[in-house]
């Protein structure tokens, strides 16, 4: 990692925003070494060192498709995520009190895995320690003050550790969440919808193996999603996903551990055996969230700040992992390109992800709208629809390659 002092304060691409996103653009950038870069956190960050695994009951976790996985591959942190990712062998979906359910299989569509389950608290242990072993330069406990485009530099004057800095950067990259200061501050608009739901989520225990099964549940009240994990200390783990009309999502965040684990069971059933323990819960209220502009002159708008999605069949992070794979390739593939912020790249890039943006973020709103609905015509048609995936293997193929990734990003992750 390279020290702020060292850099006359002058990058080629600052990142506002290391979470997830932030920090993975970053390393996919500091690969190329052609571009001094800096990532600017609003948090404070601890100390590296090695990452630590905590099988805390409190993390959150992220269904990873398989072309994030070949994407991290590329970039050589994949073998560390595996150490604690389950794969999954096979996805149960069905449709709660109706005929209708399907299972997707990895052998059927031709792949190791479905996909992967990490913790994410695992996933930003192996992101921040690799970028203090690369060539970037990050500081946390930051505050952007004023973003000013100027005609060579974005210009931004921040408090970082309580001091007034100003730093210049070719090209500004914000990635700072879905509810986007930076975007704020550049004038750009967002458009929001809330879905008046909103997703409870804990790891579970369970009194027996889940087999690599992903269970997604769709029920009158919203989906549920429960992803195996890694066992740990001879404990079989899952992690729910559980929405609901966010009235209902408070109550049961009030009840205490057994009384939620019984209306878990009740609403689930007994396919993953007894849930004998619950972590810590935690509430998501859930929106659609897009920006009206994701590229001009010197700025890039990635993640949740571009896109936050439903959570329903896990599509946010792998989304902007394609896009932001794509966005490093743009800016690698323009050699006759010196400035790092000129417009072409940027908008070639908007380009090449335009259509996978709007199918993901179509595909992922229609479904939770679907399973929401309680009428039996649209019960018994969306019934109809995986028992027909139950049949025709082709559907149920294209399915899977969709929740992979590799069906419509367009980006060769072989
Ligand atoms: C319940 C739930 C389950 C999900 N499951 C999945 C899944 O299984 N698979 C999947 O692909 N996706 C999933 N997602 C989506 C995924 O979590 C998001 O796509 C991902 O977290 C987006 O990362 P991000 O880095 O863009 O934003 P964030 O995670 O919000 O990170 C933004 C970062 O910017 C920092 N920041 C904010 N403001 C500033 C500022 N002014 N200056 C500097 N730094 C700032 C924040 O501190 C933070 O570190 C899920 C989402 C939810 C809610």
């Amino acid at each position: 990692m390279i020290p702020l002092a060292d850099s006359n304060h002058q990058f080629d691409i600052t990142i506002v925003g290391g979470g997830m996103v932030g920090l993975s653009l970053a390393l996919l950038l500091a690969a190329q070494s052609r571009w001094k870069v800096l990532v600017l956190e609003s948090k404070a960050i601890s100390a590296e060192g090695a990452p630590q695994y905590s099988a805390s009951f409190d993390a959150r976790s992220t269904a990873l498709s398989w072309s994030s996985r070949c994407i991290f591959q590329k970039m050589g942190i994949w073998q560390k995520i595996s150490q604690h990712a389950q794969d999954i062998s096979s996805i149960h979906v069905s449709d709660r009190g109706h005929f209708g359910m399907t299972r997707l299989e990895a052998e059927e569509a031709g792949v190791d895995a479905l996909g992967y389950v990490v913790e994410n608290s695992w996933l930003g242990a192996v992101l921040m320690q690799q970028v203090s072993e690369a060539n970037i330069c990050l500081k946390g406990d930051t505050a952007i003050n004023a973003i000013t485009p100027k005609a060579d530099s974005m210009q931004l004057e921040i408090d970082i550790e309580g001091q007034q800095q100003q730093i210049d950067s070719k090209l500004l990259v914000v990635a700072d969440g879905a509810d986007s200061a930076c975007g704020k501050m550049l004038g750009i608009n967002q458009h929001s919808k809330a879905y008046n739901h909103s997703a409870i989520i804990a790891n579970i225990s369970l009194d027996q193996a889940h087999n690599k099964v992903a269970y997604e549940r769709f029920t009158d009240q919203g989906p549920m999603a429960l992803l195996p994990l890694k066992d740990f200390n001879n404990s079989h783990r899952c992690a729910l996903v559980w929405t609901q009309p966010t009235d209902q999502a408070q109550q049961l965040m009030a009840v205490d551990d057994s009384a939620f684990l019984e209306a878990l069971q009740t609403r689930f059933g007994h396919r993953l055996g007894l849930f004998k323990q619950v972590g810590e819960r935690v509430s998501y209220p859930l929106a659609l969230t897009t920006s009206e502009e994701q590229v001009r002159r010197r700025l890039v708008v990635v993640g949740n700040a571009a896109h936050s999605l439903h959570p329903v069949a896990g599509q946010g992070f792998n989304l902007s992992l394609r896009d932001i794979e794509c966005l490093s390739q743009c800016l690698k593939n323009q050699p006759q390109i010196t400035d790092v912020g000129a417009l072409e790249p940027l908008l070639g890039y908007q380009k090449q992800r335009d259509s996978d943006q709007r199918n993901t973020l179509m595909f992922t709103d229609n479904l939770s709208k679907l399973f929401g609905l309680t009428s039996p015509a649209i019960a018994l048609g969306r019934n109809s629809g995986l028992l027909m995936m139950n049949l025709v293997p082709t559907l149920r193929n294209q399915f899977a390659h969709f929740g992979m990734g590799t069906g419509q990003s367009g980006v060769d992750h072989g």
